[in-house]
């Protein structure tokens, strides 16, 4: 694709006119998530690089559910941007609180950034969808942090449960409901299921736990195809958590959660409720105004360029890229290889060279479900579960951590010190 000429002719000169040598154009990357953090790996050492972020570590997101179960440390899946980028890009621990386009300056809290070509990458929030009291006392699950307030949480429950209560009041004081049955709500009922299950034998509690999964459509995981739902519905059954679907949930206070199923509705007293429901753009988008979807994602070109800013790209979960297997959409797969592509046509950009475009396909998708086992849908289509699966999704997501001397050490832990889970201890003795 033709780079604009006046595109160019702007990158050597800043705002006010003055000239800026082609090799110092400024790109400043925000977000150090899959889109952020691998674009900055691609351009590393080749341009002058900025990334903002405000965490101060990377996060693998489709192993925060052995994160939760404690089959994988943090240090596995959450490394420091400082182990992971050498003194080629500079790192800025600092939120965006507003991006100016046409002056090019990105303001974030504690200073104002200018750039000469700007990567978005901020990745998407929890989305509510406007449920009473979920924003309040739900817990999301999309950091480590959240990670640590469940699992905190389920111990917290447990402990509080006397020896002798009856079976029947242990499992409603052991209630745990995950809304949303995407694969999200399926890994993450089937791991806390295994842990809590475990937990009750291992502390002699008569009765089990209760684990419920609400979801608004007919089925569970219903981006996937029939041979992986067949797995994850197995999961589901061996772990014995309940699902329920066509069920919309009403509302969520501290303690209790509401849901209606063909008119009629339900109250559950609650341990906890983890909302997985969905993803919506950040305040920070919202303020774009740029070309959007109807559903608010940043509209991108082939070369993922912005439609009306040239020096401007989007990747992942808050750019909507046409040529993607529909799948695709929201996943760090995407971000992944959308980030190759970006960091490819930045250099082209600065070199004065044409644009490029992809098609970005399924790599593969790979489910935890429970603490014992797994789902692999491999790129040709053939499905396969079990123990194995669990295996090869280890060393399918070693092969996908930055960089290799991350991978190295990580798979080597992985390999010698082993994958367990970690069981839900009394908090005296939780680490
Ligand atoms: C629990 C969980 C499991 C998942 N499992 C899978 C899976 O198995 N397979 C799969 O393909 N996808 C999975 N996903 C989806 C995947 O994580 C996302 O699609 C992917 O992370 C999108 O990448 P991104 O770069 O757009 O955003 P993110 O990875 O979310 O990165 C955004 C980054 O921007 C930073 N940021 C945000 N706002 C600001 C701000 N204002 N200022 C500065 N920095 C900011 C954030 O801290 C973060 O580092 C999972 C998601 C979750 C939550």
């Amino acid at each position: 694709m033709e780079n604009d000429p006046a595109l160019l002719l702007s990158l050597l000169t800043n705002p006010k006119g003055e000239e800026t040598p082609m090799a110092k154009a400024r790109i400043l990357i925000l977000g150090g998530g899959f889109g952020g953090l691998f674009t900055a790996l691609g351009l590393s050492g080749a341009a002058d690089v900025t990334l903002v972020t405000d965490e101060d570590h990377f996060l693998f997101t489709p192993m925060l559910y052995e994160y939760l179960s404690g089959e994988v440390e943090e240090w596995h899946i959450a490394p420091k941007y400082g182990e992971l980028l050498d003194n080629d890009v500079r790192v800025v621990q600092d939120k965006v609180t507003a991006i100016d386009l046409n002056s090019r300056q990105a303001i974030l809290e504690k200073q104002t950034l200018n750039f000469d070509v700007l990567v978005l990458a901020v990745g998407g929030i929890t989305n509510y969808v406007g449920v009473e009291g979920a924003e309040q006392f739900t817990i999301p699950f999309r950091k480590i942090l959240h990670a640590d307030q469940l699992r905190r949480r389920m111990v917290d429950t447990l402990d509080h449960i006397p020896p002798d209560l009856p079976p029947q009041d242990v499992r409603r004081d052991l209630t745990f409901v995950i809304v949303g049955a995407g694969a999200s709500g399926c890994e993450l009922s089937t791991k806390m299921a295994d842990l809590l299950l475990d937990a009750v034998k291992r502390r002699a509690l008569p009765g089990e736990p209760r684990v419920l999964v609400v979801e608004m459509g007919d089925r569970v995981v219903p981006g996937m195809g029939g041979q992986i739902r067949e797995f994850v519905e197995e999961a589901l059954r061996e772990s014995h958590v309940e699902v329920h679907t066509r069920s919309r949930v009403v509302n969520v206070a501290s303690d209790s959660l509401t849901f209606e199923h063909e008119g009629v509705r339900e109250q559950l007293k609650t341990a906890a409720v983890v909302w997985t429901g969905g993803v919506k753009m950040r305040p920070v988008i919202e303020q774009l105004d740029v070309e959007k979807t109807s559903r608010g994602l940043l509209a991108v070109r082939p070369t993922l360029q912005l439609t009306q800013h040239d020096n401007v790209f989007a990747v992942g979960d808050i750019a909507f890229f046409p040529d993607a297997t529909p799948t695709l959409a929201g996943t760090a797969q995407l971000a992944l290889q959308q980030a190759g592509l970006v960091a490819d046509n930045i250099k082209a950009l600065v070199a004065g060279n044409e644009l490029g475009t992809r098609h970005f396909e399924e790599l593969g998708e790979a489910l935890s479900l429970g603490t014992e086992r797994g789902a692999v849908l491999m790129a040709g289509g053939k499905a396969f579960g079990g123990a194995l699966a669990r295996q090869a999704r280890f060393a399918l997501y070693t092969s996908r951590l930055p960089t290799w001397h991350h991978r190295l050490r990580v798979g080597a832990s992985w390999f010698f010190e082993g994958t367990a889970p970690r069981p839900l201890l009394p908090l005296g003795l939780e680490r």
